[in-house]
């Protein structure tokens, strides 16, 4: 303070940029900060928890950063993650970046150095300019230099993350803002409650004859639903339409449970017949990605062609991969209530020869499944261990299931039914492995539900730590890591004779119980179904941190599960 301020001090009632900062999170509603302490933040996240936030925080910033944005995709409202200068920053980074990607609605908030030393590069600790770095990366990027604006600047910051598409924006937070002073009353004037963060979009009328007239006019109509559907929270719209409609429906992996996996209508179980096969497919809140075989190409029947109706938020996303003959451009929850009003009382359902092939489809595949999912197999194969998980969640459906990996989590994806919106979180648009404990975490913190997190061994590596976290805040988290000793498969070997095991390979028989143990946790080896489902579901029922360590047959994966195909190909040699 200078001697001015100091002298003003003893006559008026102050607040300073620590207050004004928690004060305007608090007056929009976000009461939970994700994050790891450090210069210039510490005190910020002291005075956050004594002002009655809750403060989490993590062994390393990424996963705050992931479990920031499920926090956003589970709410609706912008998650917070707050870093240290430089270093944290850069490591909250990843986090904000796949925030963005995946659509999830997340505020990284970064101390940072002395803005003049920065700007004139003199040399600062943990000197960055970190604006600049974040913009690229994010949604959008801001920093506030003066306590005045800090109400101004916490409201763009989250209209930004929530509104139309979201997305991750950064918000940059010099050290020198945090103490700066002003009166307390002309600093509470100064903070900004914002009105309708996510305004609803409504599509223009002759946009949803358009789209109702091509739905008309479909013999083998397919909806895909993406997880922009089960981040809208418009659970009973969305199943209104498709059981109005008729048309059989496909989930992207988070869409999963958004109606529940053994919906009549589903057509998981024949996702290439359906794919391959439809003459009309409405895609809602799904992108036509790498996930998607970008909408084109053999696994969607080429050379036949298919019309597609998208309903999206973001009117960008049209035409992005293939011609869209009916694009839908509004909220959800908006875009499905105009097509119900249109369809009006007397619509009619798919022909039944369609719907018919689709269910016997289904059931060969099932009954195929079937068999494997009771596989004893020991060590454990995919099928049998995931087979006693996928009981596990339909005796238990409020449980969230977190999954990554590569074989863990394809084989997880199509084996195990989800019942309930947002019960199962994942990779997401980048198949990014590390989010597990991340995930979990908030998963637990925002609903208070169980989560069993069912992590490959080298994707349960990139945060393993964070069972501490989970530990230490006393979750109810069942982590089952897939022991396989290393990555795809523990059996590839050095062909170079130098003694060094092969880039894929772990450490034999790895004991990650033992980790959970060590931070007070329940940790527990399973060698076989039963002594798996018996493990978890004792977790379940005590919501004691938990972590078992499934043996997996070494042999069982496949290289890069099912997207092998990505792996470039040497054409001079290829060692098996
Ligand atoms: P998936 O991986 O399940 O296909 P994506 O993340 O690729 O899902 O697609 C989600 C889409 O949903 C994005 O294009 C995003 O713009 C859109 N979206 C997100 N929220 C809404 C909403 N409330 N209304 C309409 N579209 C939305
Ligand atoms: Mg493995």
């Amino acid at each position: 303070m200078t001697p001015n301020e100091m002298a003003a001090a003893e006559t008026q009632n102050l607040t300073d940029g620590f207050h004004l900062i928690i004060d305007a999170l608090k007056m929009n509603g976000i009461n939970t900060i994700y994050g790891v302490p450090g210069i210039p933040i510490t005190d910020l996240g002291r005075m956050a928890q004594a002002e009655g936030m809750r403060v989490l925080s993590f062994r390393h910033e990424q996963h705050a950063g992931y479990a920031a944005s499920i926090a956003g995709y589970l709410t609706k409202k912008p998650g917070v993650c707050l870093t240290v200068s430089a270093p944290g920053f850069l490591n909250g980074l990843t986090a904000l970046a796949n925030a963005t990607t995946n659509c999830f609605p997340m505020i990284l908030i970064s101390g940072s150095s002395e803005r003049e030393i920065v700007d004139l590069q003199q040399g600062d600790y943990e000197e960055m300019d970190q604006l600049a770095i974040a913009k690229p990366l994010c949604k959008a990027a801001y920093r506030i230099l003066h306590a005045q604006d800090i109400g101004i600047g916490v409201a763009r910051a989250i209209r930004a993350a929530v509104s139309g598409r979201p997305g991750g924006v950064y918000l940059d937070l010099p050290a020198a803002l945090l103490g700066q002073v002003m009166d307390e009353i002309e600093g509470q004037k100064s903070l900004v409650k914002v009105i309708d963060p996510a305004p609803k979009m409504l599509p223009a009328p002759e946009a949803v004859n358009r789209a109702l007239d091509v739905l008309k006019g479909a013999k083998r109509p397919l909806i895909i639903l993406g997880k922009g559907a089960a981040y809208a929270q418009e659970d009973e719209t969305v199943k209104a339409f498709v059981e109005k409609s008729g048309v059989p429906y496909l989930p992207m992996s988070m869409a999963k449970g958004l109606l529940p996996d053994t919906h009549p209508q589903s057509a998981g179980a024949a996702r290439s017949l359906v794919l391959k096969e439809a003459d009309v497919v409405v895609m809602i809140g799904a992108r036509l990605n790498w996930l998607l075989s970008h909408g084109k190409g053999k696994s969607w029947g080429e050379p036949h062609s298919k019309k597609f109706i998208q309903i999206d938020i973001e009117a960008m996303e049209m035409d992005s991969n293939v011609e869209i003959a009916a694009p839908l451009v509004g909220d959800i929850g908006s875009c499905l209530s105009a097509m119900l009003a249109g369809m009006g009382d007397n619509w009619s359902k798919p022909p039944q020869d369609w719907t018919d092939t689709i269910t016997s489809k289904k059931e060969t595949n099932l009954e195929k499944m079937a068999g494997r999912l009771m596989s004893n197999a020991n060590p454990m194969d995919y099928h049998g261990a995931l087979g006693a998980m996928r009981e596990v969640i339909k005796d238990n459906p409020d449980v969230i299931l977190v999954n990554e990996g590569a074989n863990t989590l394809d084989f997880a994806r199509s084996i195990i039914d989800i019942y309930k919106p947002r019960h199962r979180i994942d990779v997401g648009t980048w198949g990014i492995m590390g989010i597990g404990q991340g995930a979990s975490i908030a998963a637990a913190v925002e609903t208070g539900q169980n989560v069993l997190a069912i992590e490959g061994d080298s994707a349960f590596g990139f945060s393993g730590m964070e069972i501490e976290t989970i530990c230490r805040y006393n979750l109810p988290v069942c982590v089952v890591v897939f022991n396989n000793n290393g990555i795809y498969r523990g059996t590839d070997v050095n062909e170079n004779g130098d003694g060094d095991v092969a880039p894929t390979v772990f450490v034999k028989n790895a004991r990650y119980d033992l980790m959970m143990q060590a931070f007070g946790g329940e940790g527990v080896t399973a060698t076989n179904p039963d002594e798996l489902s018996q493990a978890v579901r004792a977790a379940i029922a005590s919501r004691k941190p938990t972590l078992v360590n499934a043996v997996i047959d070494e042999g069982a994966g496949t290289e890069s599960g099912r997207i092998g195909n990505l792996n470039p190909q040497s054409v001079v040699s290829k060692k098996k």
